[in-house]
């Protein structure tokens, strides 16, 4: 039988050329390239989103920005435009003009709610002043040297934020040249515009929006500490110029970013106190001021949602991996245990084909053995009717003596009666009739015994037999014998002793081991046969027969009960009695053993006991 195992058991196919282990490796980078592209995408996206609004925001701060300041705009044109202002210029010393502008400009101011309205002559001297009243006027002080002035008689119009050297107050500088009827321009009248209110505003909106001017400095901003700073560190020339306007008071222009980078649509960190605020810059112009506008946006919620999707990414990401490798151990699994079935189904096959062969064979033997069985028994059989009909041989003689004798005696019965009857003794021929009755009942007596014992009987017909009755026959069919050799024979055998037995077979046993202690006793000075029985063990009879002869040489002893052993002389002995009458006594269900007692052989044959 071919024990070769099938190629794929001894070698599991790969789904994957660098196996397993490499499987989940390129499993594991997908995963971990999802989650990062997730992650870049959707912080992308946020960031757009945040510039659109940012943009949308700064806009609308634009707008915002630039109505505060267009509200003023008017303001400046139409008080140059004034009689009154122009007269005060045109003469400063006349009497109650300075009081009458003053509280123009007062009134004006109030109402309009800008922080201050002032009027310089044409050498930057204030002559007039809604402040003229406050300790920290402006009347009477110079300011040639603010751009606002020299830009105004410049080109008629000014624009410029600062701080005011006066109040320290920063404001909107709005300048409008007042013209003069004797030359171009006879002075500058300044609205100052507050600004200031709008960074509370964009404060509480929680935005970070700053405004810087042309020289890239922040003046107005959502965050106090960012004011008065450049974005980068400025030019010597620059510091220098407006240092000299003091434009921003005394601000010591330290830039806002170290290495001075701000890129548009990049992100910014800026210091906020003692904190960093950080987001996406966004800048709009305004190129009619010189300023940019500035939106600071965070960016922290569009991080923070990337990062939310990225795990989310990543744990479907994993629940996936996890879910394939699940399935492709499970398929894996599956595969080894459909190879293990194959094999196991292979070799049970194999297994129950030699089963079935031993089966046949034992089957071939079983018959061959009950062929041989009942070979062996019928031989048995045969052997036991032939040592049945050699026994029978060896009585006969005695049998024949022992019939012989009762038909003499009938013939000479016969002839007395005769006598008798002729004589008239009545009474004699009766008791002579009598006697040959018994004798022919004798003689058939004899007749019986000899016929059940040749006769053949079949195995296992077992029946409560009386031992003593048994014995009695068998000694019956030896009679003549025992008589012949003067052998005294002792019968203690209980008169309940009952076994289970075949009673011709027992009988035959018990003749055997008879005709064995008589043919041993044959030259004994001295012949008795002891037959006694006892209950022992307590399920058994066991009877013992013992004779005087010579015994059983310790040399033969083993050979006994094989059969055709023999120590007797040819044609006396077949050495088929003991044997036979062992296997009799075993299929009896009791045993046979010989051995030797004080005189000669003591063979003790145990049966079954059988209840009444
Ligand atoms: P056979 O009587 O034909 O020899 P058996 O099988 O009956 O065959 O006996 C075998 C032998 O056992 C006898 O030849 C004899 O030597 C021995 N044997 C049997 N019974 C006795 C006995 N009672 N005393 C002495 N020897 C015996």
């Amino acid at each position: 039988m071919s024990k070769a195992r099938p190629a794929d058991l001894s070698a599991p196919r790969r789904a994957f050329p660098g196996g397993v282990g490499a499987w989940r490796w390129a499993l594991a980078a997908a995963v971990l390239t999802l989650t990062l592209a997730a992650f870049l995408l959707t912080l992308q996206a946020g960031h757009d989103q945040v510039r659109r609004a940012s943009r949308q925001r700064l806009v609308i701060a634009e707008a915002v920005l630039r109505a505060a300041i267009d509200r003023y705009q008017y303001l400046p044109t139409v008080l140059a435009l004034d009689t009154q202002v122009q007269d005060l210029l045109a003469d400063p010393d006349a009497p109650g003009a300075i009081t009458a502008v003053n509280a123009k400009f007062e009134a004006i101011a109030r109402a309009s709610k800008v922080a201050a309205i002032y009027l310089m002559d044409g050498q930057g001297l204030t002559r007039s002043a809604s402040n003229w009243n406050q300790p920290l006027s402006f009347v009477g002080s110079s300011y040639a040297y603010r751009p606002y002035f020299r830009d105004a008689l410049a080109t008629g119009a000014s624009r410029y934020f600062g701080v005011g050297t006066t109040t320290q107050q920063p404001g909107l500088f709005i300048g409008k040249a007042v013209p003069s009827p004797n030359g171009p321009t006879a002075g500058v009248v300044v609205v100052k515009v507050d600004l200031e209110d709008l960074q509370g505003e964009w404060r509480r909106a929680g935005e970070q929006i700053l405004v810087s001017d042309a020289a890239g400095i922040v003046f107005l901003a959502s965050e106090p500490g960012w004011k008065y700073r450049p974005f980068r560190r400025l030019a010597a020339a620059d510091t220098s110029r407006i240092r000299a306007a003091q434009q921003y008071g005394d601000s010591d222009l330290r830039p806002l970013l170290e290495d001075g980078r701000v890129d548009l649509g990049e992100t910014i960190r800026l210091p906020a106190g003692g904190r960093t605020a950080s987001g996406l810059v966004e800048p709009i112009a305004m190129p009619d001021l010189g300023w940019t506008l500035w939106y600071v946006a965070p960016t922290g919620p569009a991080l923070r949602q990337a990062i939310l999707v990225a795990a989310a990414t990543g744990i479907a990401g994993l629940a996936l991996a996890f879910a394939l490798v699940a399935a492709s151990q499970r398929r894996q699994r599956l595969r080894s245990e459909q190879s293990m079935r194959i094999a196991l189904e292979r070799r049970v096959a194999e297994r129950t084909h030699d089963l079935s062969d031993a089966n046949a064979r034992l089957r071939a033997e079983i018959s061959e053995r009950e062929r041989a069985t009942a070979a062996l028994r019928a031989t048995q059989d045969e052997l036991i009717h032939a040592g049945r009909l050699a026994a029978l041989g060896q009585i006969s003689t005695a049998i024949n003596h022992e019939i012989n004798q009762p038909l003499a005696a009938l013939r000479t019965f016969l002839a007395s009666t005769t006598v008798f009857l002729e004589r008239g003794d009545e009474s004699t021929v009766r008791r002579n009739l009598q006697r040959m009755t018994e004798v022919t009942q004798r003689i058939a007596e004899i007749i019986r015994h000899l016929k059940d014992f040749a006769r053949k009987t079949g195995p296992g017909h077992s029946e409560p037999v009386r031992l003593a009755a048994t014995a009695e026959a068998a000694l019956d069919l030896l009679r003549v014998r025992l008589r012949a050799e003067d052998v005294t024979v002792t019968c203690a055998i209980p008169a309940d002793a009952l076994v289970r037995a075949e009673p011709v077979r027992l009988e035959q046993v018990l003749l055997n081991l008879m005709v064995n202690a008589l043919d041993a006793m044959r030259g004994a000075s001295e012949r008795r046969l002891d037959l006694t029985a006892r209950r022992e063990p307590a399920s058994c009879w066991q009877l013992v027969v013992a004779d005087s002869g010579s015994g059983i040489s310790p040399e033969h002893m083993p050979q006994i009960f094989d059969p055709f052993f023999t120590t007797k002389p040819a044609g006396e002995g077949l050495g088929l009695g003991l044997s036979l009458s062992s296997l009799i006594v075993r299929d009896l269900g009791g045993s046979l053993t010989a051995g030797n007692g004080a005189r000669g052989a003591v063979l003790t044959l145990v049966l079954p006991a059988a209840e009444a």
